[in-house]
């Protein structure tokens, strides 16, 4: 998936995430973005890749594309640095929300990902359909529309509570 429909992904999981929790939901959406486009760091041509070519060449070296930064173990390490190095919650939680949509998102692709690496199968939903493709188009364009319905009612949540 391209990087647009990651970062509106993530804002839709986060705002999501927002609705069931009290964590300030900005800062879970700035977070989530963050997290979404963390995993192709393993990428040098994705968003984050560009940003730090170095460490994208590294990763895409050691691991590959769509391995270890898109598999469970990989978003554990994630949840512990989080964990230990920022106290505030909602950042660790966003991070981690963004992280998962991404995952998701990408097994909706042919290549799938390495989801259980070290373990080297590559998992993907039974439909799945090409990045960049009108498919991935109409999944933008949903979760953009889902994303405006949940910053409504997060809203009017907000309006009714004063
Ligand atoms: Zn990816």
């Amino acid at each position: 998936m391209q990087g647009n429909t990651h970062i509106v992904g993530g804002i839709t999981a986060s705002l999501a995430f927002a609705q069931f929790s009290n964590d300030n939901p900005l800062v879970l959406v700035g977070a989530g973005v963050i997290g979404a486009l963390l995993p192709d760091i393993c990428h040098r041509g994705s968003k984050i890749g560009r940003t730090f070519p170095i460490i994208a060449k590294l990763v895409n070296t050691v691991f590959g594309h769509r391995s270890f930064t898109h598999s469970l173990l990989f978003l554990l390490l994630v949840m512990l640095v989080l964990h230990t190095l920022i106290p505030y919650r909602a950042i660790s939680i966003g991070v981690i929300v963004g992280m998962a949509s991404h995952i998701v998102l990408d097994m909706c692709t042919k290549k799938g990902v390495k989801l259980f690496f070290p373990a080297s199968v590559s998992i993907r939903f039974p439909l799945t359909t090409k990045t960049g493709s009108k498919v991935e188009g109409i999944v933008l364009m949903l979760l953009s529309m889902l994303s405006i319905y949940l910053s409504y009612e997060l809203i009017a949540r907000f309006i009714y509570s004063i």
